[in-house]
């Protein structure tokens, strides 16, 4: 018999042991004197970072996947929000949060249940219809300060400077707000260390997706959730461990050679990530390479050209190094806005319907894909749009494309015996037998 084994990462427990004291220091941040701010995983986070060096962010979406992770904990918070009347299809992520801060519970990367830290604000960006209202609905309820910043101005190749100085003119508010609400004096120095950081971040993390254009794929998606929104991990090291897979030509998964290579368009189903991606890899030797989703959310792109073709192009730090000196806050501030406008490669999808299908067409071409199981995510109105567009468009252009539903952070709504029919057959469509028929 076949065994496949996910190819080990070197840095992996000391990602996983960052994160866990992330989130420890979140719930600790008050106590300890710090501050704690929440918003949309999308929002800007360099900015409020400049109230000091003990500020935490609550991410939104990434801290709603951990919840959702825990599915007995999902299954429970679903369930409250369902008996307090809060929409079954409003946005999932949303309704587990909602339901972490008004039961008062928080929980912990090892699964420890703990009382829910109270931001001192929540800030956020409004892209999706449900940023803001998410913060909105929370802060009122429970009595905190919050702010939204709209950063609908349209496409990133269809920027001026009026749309840029729109985001930059809020965020300037911003400043001013977080000020007033947490009593704090702001520290521009701080702004522009951390502005670095997150352009840095940006460029290193479609760096990283990039390198699985290789065949093999060095890494798969699972392990990829594993770094992303993990700030200041040891990114040196795993980009120089990656880019030694792509040299001597290892891929993800060890034991079997690639068989195939599967792309998803949207989050993924947090609750059976396990059973969702080990039962492609163990049982098919195929390796699921990533998604729209985990190439677009955190990465800097060159994204749209004129003609609205996206450019699936990592941005090069040096290019914005040289393009943005940053010695005061509105170069700082700005570099930010328009850094965000016009390379966040998930922003521009939320404009046009041919900007995500031409975005996932051609990610099909260059990530080399041999088919695509795209996600009718019932939880997530957002990421949702255009996608029986893009499907049609993949199916016209012959590429072999498979649809399955369920919620990604909802565990009743995940049906795991339906899944692996719909891999199974896909499979067989693709022209790949079960690893054990073969051996
Ligand atoms: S994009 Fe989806 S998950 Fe994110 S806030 Fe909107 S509906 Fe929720």
């Amino acid at each position: 018999m076949t065994e496949v084994k996910i190819r080990p990462i070197k840095v992996w427990d000391e990602f996983k042991k960052v994160r866990a004291k992330y989130y420890k220091d979140i719930s600790e941040a008050k106590e300890k004197g710090g501050l704690l701010w929440s918003g949309s995983g999308w929002s800007l986070a360099n900015i409020p970072s400049g109230l000091g060096d003990d500020v935490y962010f609550l991410y939104g979406e990434p801290y709603a996947a951990t919840l959702a992770w825990f599915k007995d904990y999902a299954a429970e918070s679903q369930e409250y929000m369902d008996q307090i009347g809060v929409a079954r299809d409003a946005c999932s992520y949303l309704r587990v949060y909602w339901s972490s801060a008004l039961r008062g519970t928080f929980i912990l990367t090892d699964g420890t249940v703990v009382k829910y830290p109270e931001p001192n604000f929540y800030w956020t960006v409004h892209i999706c219809d449900s940023h803001a209202k998410w913060y909105q609905h929370i802060a009122v309820r429970r009595g905190v300060p919050m702010k939204a910043l709209d950063v609908c101005v349209g496409p990133g190749n269809q920027l001026n400077e009026k749309k840029i100085r729109y985001v930059v003119n809020q965020l300037h508010d911003s400043i001013k707000w977080m000020e007033k609400v947490t009593g704090r004096e702001y520290s521009d120095e701080l702004l522009i260390k951390r502005t670095y950081q997150a352009l840095e971040y940006m460029c290193r993390w479609s760096r990283i997706v990039n390198y699985n254009k290789s065949v093999p794929a060095p890494i798969e998606e699972k392990s990829l959730f594993s770094f992303y929104t993990v700030f200041e991990g040891p990114w040196d090291k795993l980009e120089k461990e990656i880019q030694e897979r792509v040299k001597k030509g290892l891929g993800a998964l060890e034991g079997v050679e690639e068989r195939g290579r599967i792309l998803g368009d949207m989050q993924p189903p947090w609750p059976v990530l396990t059973e969702f991606y080990r039962y492609m890899e163990y049982k098919y030797g195929v390796n699921p390479i990533g998604s729209l989703y985990i190439y677009a959310i955190a990465g800097a792109w060159k994204a749209l050209d004129e003609k609205g073709n996206f450019v699936w192009e990592p941005v090069k730090f040096e290019e914005l190094l040289e393009k943005y000196e940053l010695t005061n806050r509105d170069e700082a501030l700005r570099a930010t806005a328009e850094t965000f406008l016009r390379h966040h490669g998930m922003w521009q999808t939320f404009y046009d319907s041919s900007f995500k299908r031409k975005a996932v067409l051609s990610m099909t071409e260059e990530w080399k894909a041999d088919g695509m199981l795209l996600f009718m995510n019932r939880g997530c109105e957002g990421l949702a749009i255009s996608q029986l567009d893009y499907y049609h468009a993949l199916r016209e252009k012959g590429f072999p494309v498979a649809t399955w539903e369920g919620n990604f952070a909802d565990p009743r709504d995940l049906d795991i015996p339906k899944i692996h029919h719909t891999i199974d057959t896909f499979m067989a469509r693709l022209g790949i037998n079960p690893l054990d028929s073969e051996s």
